[in-house]
């Protein structure tokens, strides 16, 4: 089952966590005994389904605002029979409202808006609480972003790197960047 997930993502060009990525979090979430997460980003569900598949006592809270896309990770929900315990919300993350608190809050969605995603969301997260930071090497592109033709991906790169810069000025997290799979943030609250 999750290596037809693999599969399709791969045929329809979903943007799945890659493989060292995900093997990076899981161990994450075994080694901090993390129960809650809230994901921001559910594609077909994977990373969502991963993460659960953890350990029976994990919830996952998952946003996706694509309905052809929430449709799918309902459908892989269901047949893994974690329906009880992976919640989706068809919304924009910008736009929901969450009264809930997390142990581990996983942003993997618009990359131009994590920025907005982090300061939306990091109050929800319990003290000691773990934000990931999904893809913040985007495909080794940030090295050299003059040379990016297209406009639209070059402001992208520049919206990523204040990120960056964003997390290593924040004071009430400690921020680490792992550099496996796409690059990771690790930004623990103090
Ligand atoms: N976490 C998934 C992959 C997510 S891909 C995995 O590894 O399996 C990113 C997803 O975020 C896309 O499906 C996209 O539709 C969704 N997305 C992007 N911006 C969003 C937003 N503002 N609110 C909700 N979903 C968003
Ligand atoms: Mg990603």
């Amino acid at each position: 089952m999750i290596e037809e997930m693999e599969r399709y993502a791969k045929e329809y060009r979903i943007p799945i966590m890659v493989s060292d990525g995900i093997e990076y979090m899981l161990n994450y979430i075994k080694e901090h005994n993390v129960k809650k997460i809230l994901e921001i980003g559910t594609a077909i569900g994977y990373s969502a389904i991963r993460m659960a598949l953890v350990s029976e006592d994990i919830y996952v809270t998952t946003i996706e605002r694509d309905q052809d896309r929430y449709n799918e990770a309902i459908k892989n929900i269901t047949k893994m029979h974690l329906e009880d315990r992976i919640k989706v919300l068809l919304v924009d993350a910008l736009d929901v409202e969450i009264n809930d608190t997390f142990d581990l809050i996983f942003i993997d969605a618009a990359k131009s808006q994590y920025t907005k995603f982090f300061n939306k969301f990091s109050p929800l997260l319990k003290k000691g609480g773990t934000i990931i930071t999904d893809n913040l090497d985007f495909h080794g592109l940030r090295e050299n972003i003059d040379q990016i033709q297209s406009r639209n991906l070059r402001q992208m790169m520049r919206k990523l790197n204040s990120y960056i810069e964003f997390l290593k000025d924040n004071e009430e997290f400690d921020t680490t960047f792992v550099n496996v799979g796409d690059g990771l943030g690790i930004s623990i609250k103090k």
